[in-house]
């Protein structure tokens, strides 16, 4: 059922440029500093099994997911820029975690040493299955990128182990996970290996999800607990309120949700299950039409990181673990590739553009989990949320690691290919080599996207050859011009769900130029989401902006944006964002002046008119702590005064 293949990130040389940029971050500083953190934390250590009760450092039941999900991006960067170094770290933690398997296959640092009574015992909240999950997904990382087998047949063994536990055989346990990971884990596994019983695994703990009577409430019982302690006394925070197949919304965990519906896909795309497929539209157009902040993150609520309700997007209090918007993702490029489209390929561009490397520091060191689209400080000692400033790392160190595997894996988001064709998702600067029709096709994109508009595309097959490049053409660009070796193309009649298809016999030192227009967007929110009723917010091309306190003074709540006030883009100057466009225009303030010690007061407040600069959203929280906010008051000139007549 997959149309598409992606061009695997190996293919895919990223230079300079914006993501050139991000990944050098994140090669040369986020990766040594998460190793330290969990090498600090015990993560790794973990693996040598020499707990024991009264230890200062006691295993965590996901630890194994943060040293896993650091070989995965690890693997990857190794693709891409070998290092002697960093891959003798990587065979050094795969060797130590290769010998914490148990004999029977099993592997996991917490049950083999802090609770091997337990084993099994509660799917629903110990994240068992998803560390085995991450680890199956750090062995097929590993074993692509260095042929070394050692991780795989670990985790081969493990899998089959599994395998044998769970199921509908007699004396199988009928479980599944409460969080999900393992099924596209294992769809990986079957991919890599051709071992078709990892997909029937992966089947059947989707299908198994949801039934009656309710697994979790039979382990809890077996426990010796009720099932109501089932934590929020709702199964639907596990996506088990529900089979899958009847599942029509986005309910619960955000990451849970993704990883579920990542696996859902990934089935759909190897089996041709229509009846998943259909499954995984309903709940995505759910999540992008009612449940997604304009940053691309997801799971509004920070009770339960989860899904709330059509429209509940609080902005304060927002939740948007960087972990679900990295899942969104991963949702998201298995649907592009089953059904090629825009819708899939915008949201992907939305996410990394804005609530993914918001997650991140510019020097990529310290670490959001919750991506607000406000921020007051002060306010967060006392509502439970984290503090509005970036962490070294966190108890829960699921974030750091998820964004690290993201980015040094990125080149896979930008073409896919089918035998005849080469999509073009992403306007990324670097060139990538892909074999079409029986010829090596090089294709070079030369573009300071997404700060300026232009990108050129040179397509130099070793021969001429007939095929077609799709280009998308963003959901956001109303103004779109491509011309190939010059000549026009009309863009609008020759779309195709997003893409424009050229199809042609292409030579050597063939050139597609597109000029993406990029005028400083103000977007409204739907109706409903009563959180952003009368305000704008400010967007240029796929970024999000916001103000900052450094560079609006305090009480940005209280800026009111004339709709007719006409905003520039200006190059940054200030080093953090040195050349960086930034969105500068006039605005008004009421005079905090006139209000000395009254707290309300029925007199009218006089304005004041201010300027306002806006900064790209993910570049917030980098010059110290301070207001932000992405959601503007716009009001009418007509309310607001003149300059010099602040009365009127
Ligand atoms: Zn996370």
């Amino acid at each position: 059922m997959r149309r598409l293949v992606p061009v695997s990130f190996d293919k895919v040389h990223i230079e300079d440029g914006f993501w050139g940029e991000r990944l050098r971050v994140n090669r040369e500083n986020t990766l040594p500093i998460q190793y330290t953190r969990c090498k600090a934390t015990g993560v790794i250590d973990a693996f040598r099994l020499e707990w024991k009760s009264g230890d200062a450092k006691t295993p965590h039941v996901y630890w194994d997911s943060d040293a896993a999900k650091w070989i995965e991006a690890a693997s990857y960067s190794l693709a891409t820029h070998p290092d002697a170094r960093l891959q003798r770290k990587v065979d050094d933690l795969v060797d130590l975690i290769a010998s914490a398997q148990q004999e029977d296959g099993y592997l996991n640092c917490y049950f083999t040493t802090v609770a091997p009574e337990k084993r099994w015992s509660n799917l629903r909240q110990e994240h068992e299955l998803y560390c085995a999950g991450h680890l199956i997904e750090a062995a097929v990382a590993h074993y692509e990128v260095t042929r070394s087998r050692t991780l795989l047949d670990v985790v081969c063994r493990y899998a089959d182990y599994i395998d044998s536990v769970f199921g509908r055989r007699r004396g199988q346990q009928r479980g599944y996970p409460g969080h999900a990971e393992i099924e596209l884990a294992l769809v990986k596994l079957y991919r890599v290996t051709g071992r078709s019983n990892y997909l029937d695994l992966a089947r059947y703990f989707i299908d198994e999800r949801g039934r009656r009577p309710h697994y979790f409430d039979k382990e809890a019982r077996q426990r010796g607990e009720a099932p109501a302690h089932n934590i929020g006394e709702v199964y639907d925070y596990y996506q088990a309120h529900l089979p899958v197949r009847e599942q029509k919304t986005a309910e619960g965990h955000a990451v849970r949700v993704c990883y579920l519906y990542a696996g859902m896909a990934d089935i759909a795309a190897e089996t041709g299950d229509k009846e998943l497929l259909a499954a995984c539209r309903s709940v995505w157009n759910n999540i992008v039409k009612k449940r997604m902040y304009i940053h691309g993150g997801i799971g509004s609520n920070r009770f339960r990181e989860r899904f709330t309700i059509d429209y509940d997007l609080p902005n304060e209090e927002a939740y948007a673990e960087t972990c679900a918007a990295v899942g969104l993702v991963f949702f998201a490029h298995r649907m592009l590739q089953i059904e090629p489209d825009r819708r899939y390929s915008d949201v992907i561009e939305r996410a990394l553009y804005n609530g993914i490397i918001s997650g991140a520091s510019l020097d990529g060191k310290r670490f959001f989990y919750d991506n607000y689209l406000a921020s007051f400080p002060g306010t967060h000692r006392f509502t439970g949320q984290r503090d509005p400033v970036r962490q070294n790392w966190f108890d829960t160190a699921c974030c750091p690691p998820n964004l690290a595997r993201l980015l040094a894996s990125l080149g896979q988001y930008v073409y896919s290919q089918t035998a005849d064709s080469v999509f073009v998702h992403l306007f990324v600067n670097g060139e990538t080599g892909i074999w079409i029709g029986g010829r090596d096709v090089r294709l070079v994109q030369t573009t300071q996207y997404p700060w300026n508009e232009n990108v050129r595309i040179d397509v130099s097959p070793a021969s001429p050859a007939t095929f077609t490049v799709a280009v998308r053409i963003p959901g956001w660009c109303e103004d779109a011009r491509v011309t190939v070796n010059g000549e026009a193309v009309a863009t609008t009649s020759g779309l195709s769900r997003g893409y424009l298809k050229l199809r042609r016999r292409w030579k050597k030192g063939d050139r597609i130029q597109l000029r993406l227009c990029m005028p400083v967007e103000r977007v409204e929110s739907h109706p409903s989401v009563r959180h952003n009723c009368g305000r704008i917010a400010l967007q240029r091309g796929p970024v999000v902006y916001c103000l900052e306190q450094k560079d609006n003074g305090k009480d940005l709540h209280d800026v009111l944006l004339p709709r007719q006030t006409k905003l520039a883009m200006q190059a940054g100057s200030a080093s953090l964002l040195k050349g960086i466009p930034v969105i500068v225009g006039k605005a008004f303030r009421r005079n905090a002046g006139e209000w000395k010690e009254d707290l309300y007061r029925t007199t009218r407040s006089g304005l004041r008119p201010c300027r306002i600069k806006a900064i790209p959203y993910f570049m917030w929280a980098n010059r110290g702590e301070g207001e932000m906010l992405v959601w503007i008051r716009e009001v009418d000139e007509s309310v607001a005064p003149r300059r010099g007549n602040p009365r009127a």
